[in-house]
């Protein structure tokens, strides 16, 4: 209720109607069109790529396209649409952008020891793409600048202005976009854990695949960072999950769904 209120209240305020629901039935307040989000994934990726050096290597690129494909169909994706590359760098990592964009590192296919740990990662990927956390990551910056100018404006020359600004100032760092981002996390490893499931890959590899993180030392990396869950937090949550997507993945593996992707 409370962060019903927010959203609606910040819409509000903006006089924009901007409130919508995310998978899990969350409301996210959206600022931006996902048609300018695209195009600014899209323009971002095409500067990674620029900038990065991309895998050449044939056995990787198979891997990753063998395990995506069934991922985006169980996700109700066209998977003609997405674009998912392979690129050089030994840390475990991986990346998705607005537009259909995955990255993932030569170092994260090396991490995850199998197939099944890999399409708990690109599920994730595939979860924060659907869920439209960069579009929603955009909004909460510019209502977080629109909000202390508003303030800024209300109480210029006011003897609290300095104690109220430094307030929001904190407030919108670690009140409110911080705490976001940790349920960006989560919401993308339930999301994530379904499609892995649904495509027929066995859920609880979602969890060897954080302990075989935290074993690494490959939480420390960029997007599974800071606002990151601790990796005992996520395999606590996806535990908890595990009930549903096992219930999924039996129906999943009923129907014949067995991907059969070999780790090069
Ligand atoms: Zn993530």
């Amino acid at each position: 209720m409370k962060k019903l209120m927010t959203c609606f209240t910040v819409a509000s305020l903006l006089a924009l109607s901007a409130c919508q629901t995310s998978p899990t039935g969350r409301t996210q307040l959206l600022l931006v069109s996902d048609n300018d989000m695209d195009k600014m994934g899209a323009a971002s990726f095409t500067d990674l790529k620029a900038k990065s050096k991309l895998s050449t290597d044939k056995a990787a690129i198979n891997y990753i396209r063998c395990i995506s494909t069934p991922l985006l169909k169980a996700a109700n994706e066209n998977p003609a649409a997405w674009e998912i590359q392979v690129f050089e760098d030994d840390s475990p990592n991986a990346f998705a952008l607005p537009g259909r964009k995955i990255g993932v590192h030569t170092g994260m296919i090396k991490t995850a020891q199998n197939p099944e740990q890999l399409a708990a990662v690109i599920g994730h990927e595939i979860g924060h793409v659907q869920a439209r956390h960069g579009a929603e990551r955009v909004s909460l910056n510019m209502a977080s600048q629109t909000a202390q100018q508003v303030v800024a404006v209300a109480v210029d020359g006011t003897e609290y202005a300095g104690a109220t600004m430094a307030a929001i100032g904190v407030g919108a760092q670690y009140g409110m976009i911080l705490p976001y981002s940790r349920t960006h996390e989560s919401e993308a490893d339930y999301v994530g854990l379904k499609i892995m499931a649904r495509a027929g890959f066995d859920p609880q590899q979602s969890v060897e695949l954080w302990r075989n993180m935290a074993k690494s030392g490959g939480g420390k990396s960029p997007e599974f960072m800071s606002t990151h869950p601790s990796d005992n937090t996520r395999i606590k949550a996806l535990t908890k999950q595990m009930g549903e997507a096992n219930t999924i993945y039996r129906q999943a593996k009923a129907q014949g769904l067995h991907p059969n992707c070999r780790k090069p």
